[in-house]
């Protein structure tokens, strides 16, 4: 017996259509590429995305062309989100800062037909057009009198795109199933990946993000996404704050610790998302001004594993709760979340913290396991740790035209192997102890990065850290910590080896520490480890003299 409920599908544009139609007294705010802060509501959007849909149209944009962007987080990339995704098109956001080769290799693969593009992607894309024969011509994404003399072929203003169109539009409707958006992981080994959403895939996401124990969601938040709308979706928030109809504030280029600050401070913003680096430049800066967050009660933390010091230093110093979660491009991207659960929020403070710097607990709609070397399932006692494995109805089924991936990050049973080294606990809580490729192999057993480093970003001189493995003669591989220290502080190797002892087991220990005056990152803001392996290929640790070797 089939149930007889309505099939009515699950689409991005009905998610415009309810905040247009609900809140639309609701504001966005961005501060633009251009200089000025804009304003509109989301009645304005929608009625923009519907002459962006006209546009389209008329540029003879079919059902499942892929069209990309180059943009920072603001309103008009905004627009695009949901004009060519409601249109039947697939938005295919494009992270800007990834090597020229990767970019030319993601518009050819992904076969875009049109590039959207923020004038300060101008020379950029104006340097590759030769290498992307496929695409048939350039937005950019401004009025006229700010439009550039440019060599793109075939180069449009949006302003001019939309202007003549009309504000009536009747959104296509379609299965569920088709793709709506489109993100390729950052291939820190390899050619990057394509990950293709559907319409639900991003509702169903967008649902869990809203309800219940996640993000603090609803009509009165004041969301500023300080991820970048190219990093899988801006964590989903574009989405997510159409479905309550919060205020949005975007960023736009300047992620520097005094503009993002300036934001939440005037928009009143109560939520904030971003990698720990963006924190970590917004506490310097609020610290050294003196400055103090008036309105905002949650920051959303994850990309990259949040060290307890960062945890301490919003709450206790700020009063600002720190909510902790994890994903991959590949889990669009909230794959566990740092809710506490009833047994964790009875225990005391510093208890609580230990399952805050977890990578949070399993949600309704994302299955977790960890499997061993042979694939079997590992126990769920907190300790024990192997790959985790994923699956879910808002996880990666396979990769875009990629049979090498699809063969080898998906089980026969279909989950999909994330290529993370993790733990789980009783409570569903996961711990990541490291990327596969990052763990340093010492004596025939693992040691930490991810440890190491929250371990030393403790000390009150250290603002960054990163721990590579080092060829050993004896051990294999031994722990080099590098360092970048707070700007005038006076620290030694020896006062940071100190302050680690008893932190950290004994044989954990780094064999070194390096400081340096910054930190190479990768194109969504972690630390670039590959990159800092290549800085020290030739370096010697003082212990290899004295192993003998
Ligand atoms: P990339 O890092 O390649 O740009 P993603 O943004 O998809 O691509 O990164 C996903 C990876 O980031 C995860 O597999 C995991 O290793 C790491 N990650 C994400 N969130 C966290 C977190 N809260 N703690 C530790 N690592 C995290």
């Amino acid at each position: 017996m089939r149930g007889l409920m309505m099939e009515d599908q699950l689409l991005v544009s009905d998610l415009i259509e309810h905040a247009a139609l609900n809140h639309g007294f609701q504001e966005i705010v961005s501060r633009t590429v251009e200089g000025p802060i804009h304003r509109y509501t989301y009645a304005d959007a929608l009625k923009r995305m519907k002459k962006l849909a006209n546009g389209l149209e008329r540029m003879g944009v079919k059902l499942g062309d892929r069209l990309a962007t180059f943009a920072w987080n603001g309103y008009r990339h905004f627009e695009l989100y949901y004009g060519i995704s409601g249109s039947g098109a697939v938005c295919h956001t494009i992270n800007p800062r990834l090597f020229a080769d990767q970019i030319v290799y993601i518009v050819n693969h992904a076969n875009d037909r049109f590039v959207f593009l923020d004038l300060t992607f101008v020379p950029l894309l104006e340097s590759l057009t030769d290498q992307l024969p496929n695409v048939e011509g350039y937005i950019i994404l401004t009025d006229a009198a700010h439009v550039p003399e440019t060599s793109l072929p075939n180069a449009m203003c949006y302003e001019d795109l939309i202007a003549p169109e009309s504000e009536t539009f009747a959104w296509p409707v379609f299965d569920e199933n088709t793709a709506s958006s489109m993100c390729y992981t950052s291939g820190t080994t390899g050619n990057p990946k394509g990950v293709v959403y559907s319409h639900r895939s991003t509702l169903l996401h967008t649902f869990f993000q809203c309800g219940g124990e996640s993000f603090e969601m609803s009509s009165k938040a004041v969301v500023l996404p300080a991820v970048p709308m190219f990093h899988a979706n801006a964590w989903g928030l574009p989405y997510a704050v159409c479905m309550v109809g919060a205020k949005l504030v975007f960023p736009g280029a300047a992620y520097d610790g005094a503009s993002v600050w300036e934001l939440l401070d005037s928009e009143k913003v109560t939520f904030a998302a971003g990698v720990p680096t963006i924190w970590m430049m917004l506490l310097e800066y609020v610290r050294q001004s003196g400055k103090r967050f008036d309105h905002l009660t949650q920051t959303g933390i994850g990309g990259s594993a949040v060290p307890l010091a960062m945890v301490e230093a919003f709450e206790d110093e700020f009063n600002v709760q720190v909510f902790h979660a994890w994903g991959m491009t590949e889990t669009s991207p909230v794959g566990t979340t740092g809710a506490f659960n009833c047994k964790v929020h009875e225990m005391p403070l510093e208890r609580r913290r230990t399952y805050q710097i977890k990578q949070g607990r399993s949600v309704f709609g994302v299955k977790l396991k960890i499997v061993g070397d042979a694939g079997e399932t590992l126990p769920r006692d907190g300790e024990t740790f192997g790959e985790l494995a994923v699956k879910g109805p808002w996880i990666v089924g396979s990769y875009h035209d990629n049979d090498e991936a699809n063969k080898s990050q998906f089980t026969r049973d279909g989950w999909f192997l994330t290529g993370d080294i993790a733990t789980l606990d009783e409570f569903g809580y996961m711990t990541i102890v490291d990327r596969a490729k990052d763990v340093i192999k010492s004596g025939g057993e693992w040691i930490s990065s991810i440890n190491l480093e929250n371990a030393a970003v403790g000390h009150p001189a250290v603002v960054e850290a990163a721990v590579i493995g080092i060829a050993h003669p004896k051990w294999d591989e031994r722990p080099l910590l590098v360092v970048v220290k707070s700007e005038g502080a006076e620290v030694s190797e020896a006062d940071v080896l100190g302050f680690l002892e008893g932190k950290i087991a004994k044989w954990w220990m780094p064999d070194a520490v390096e400081f340096v005056e910054e930190l190479p990152h990768t194109a969504t803001g972690k630390i670039a480890k590959l990159k800092l392996r290549e800085i020290f290929k030739d370096y010697v640790l003082p212990t290899t003299a004295a192993s003998g070797g």
